[in-house]
Parts: C-alpha cells; sequence; structure tokens
C-alpha cells in the first residue's frame, strides 16, 4: 500500500518530492549575494514566481522547476531524475540546463539560440528563472560583479526572453518591469557617457 502511493505520487506529493530532492542536492551552496543565500531560496523563489504571477499549475514544469538547477550544479545525473521524476520532468530540466563543459560565453550564446526552440513549458522555467535572476542582481547583487558585468547580464537576460515572451505574456511583462529598473541610476548600470 504505502509502496504504491510512493509509485504513483499526488501532484502535491511529487511536488514536495521534487522540493526535498532539490534542498538535499543544493544543500551546501549559497547563492552569490553579500549575505550568502542560501541556494535552495532560489528554484523556490522559481515556483512561487511560476504559480503565483504567471498562474501555472502544471505539476512537471513546477518539478522541472525546482529541479532546474541540479544537474547544472550538483552530481545528480539525469537518470537519477528520471528514476525519482520521469521522463517528462527529467527532459524539461535538461531543456534548461547549460552544457558545462562549454566555456561561460558560449553557454550564454547557446541560451540566446536554443531559448525559441524550447517547448512551451520549459520556456515558462527560463522566464522565472530569469525574472528570479533579476530580481536578485537589484535587490542583494553579488559583491564581485561590478556594474560592467551587472549590465552585461540584464542584456543577456533580455536577448533570452525576447525569443520566449509567447509562452506566458505575463511572465515576459514581469520581466519588462524588473529589466526596466537597471535604469535606476543608484544601480549604477546605465551606459557610460562616453
Ligand atoms: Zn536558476
Amino acid at each position: 500500500m504505502v509502496e504504491s502511493l510512493l509509485n504513483a505520487p499526488s501532484s502535491i506529493g511529487l511536488i514536495f518530492r521534487a522540493l526535498a530532492f532539490a534542498a538535499e542536492k543544493h544543500r551546501n551552496q549559497r547563492r552569490m549575494d553579500a549575505e550568502k543565500t542560501p541556494y535552495i531560496n532560489h528554484p523556490v523563489a522559481l515556483v512561487d514566481v511560476l504559480v503565483n504571477e504567471g498562474g501555472v499549475t502544471n505539476t512537471e514544469t513546477l518539478c522541472a522547476a525546482l529541479l532546474h538547477d541540479t544537474l547544472e550544479d550538483t552530481e545528480t545525473t539525469a537518470e537519477e531524475l528520471r528514476r525519482h521524476f520521469g521522463a517528462t520532468v527529467t527532459r524539461l530540466v535538461q531543456e534548461v540546463s547549460d552544457d558545462k563543459n562549454l566555456c561561460w560565453r558560449e553557454r550564454k550564446r547557446l541560451q540566446v539560440e536554443r531559448a525559441p526552440h524550447a517547448s512551451p513549458p520549459a520556456q515558462r522555467i527560463k522566464l522565472a528563472d530569469k525574472i528570479c535572476n533579476l530580481r536578485d542582481l537589484v535587490a542583494a547583487p553579488p559583491p564581485a560583479w561590478l556594474p560592467e558585468r551587472r549590465r552585461e547580464y540584464f542584456e543577456w537576460a533580455n536577448a533570452v526572453v525576447d525569443t520566449i515572451r509567447a509562452a506566458n505574456s505575463t511572465l515576459a511583462e514581469r520581466f519588462d518591469h524588473i529589466y526596466a529598473q537597471r535604469l535606476r541610476p543608484d544601480l549604477g548600470y546605465a551606459a557610460k557617457e562616453d
């Protein structure tokens, strides 16, 4: 009885399983802000944005959002994800993962190139990811990031989002709102006058 429940969890069961799995995998990681926020806050923020701002309620999408950095930033394998969460969730996580064998610049370039060909659920996860990252950048920028690098990140995020806006117009608007913050003089992101 218990085993069959575990084999076919409810939606809420699967979502919490993904949350517990991601929390365990990211347990020793911190974000780059000055306070070194626990890493898991980021995937949780993504799901919050997807559900409460984007109206996304699809279980696989929410699970993949919670797991979206496990392949890229932890030792987790695709096989492991498949075993715990099935093929659909695993494919979504793969779609939003960069190939860490490539250099930073090439990974960024490929995101712009590949985003329009990703599935709509993967595009929605990407939209939420870019919203959360820009919000973090405005609220608590990594001390090591100079204004130039922050500016570059804003522009790159916008280039990715430009290709996937149709996946969720509300999320695209939320992105525009945070992207507009780059012009706030106190952030020092505005282009130098030279
Ligand atoms: Zn992320």
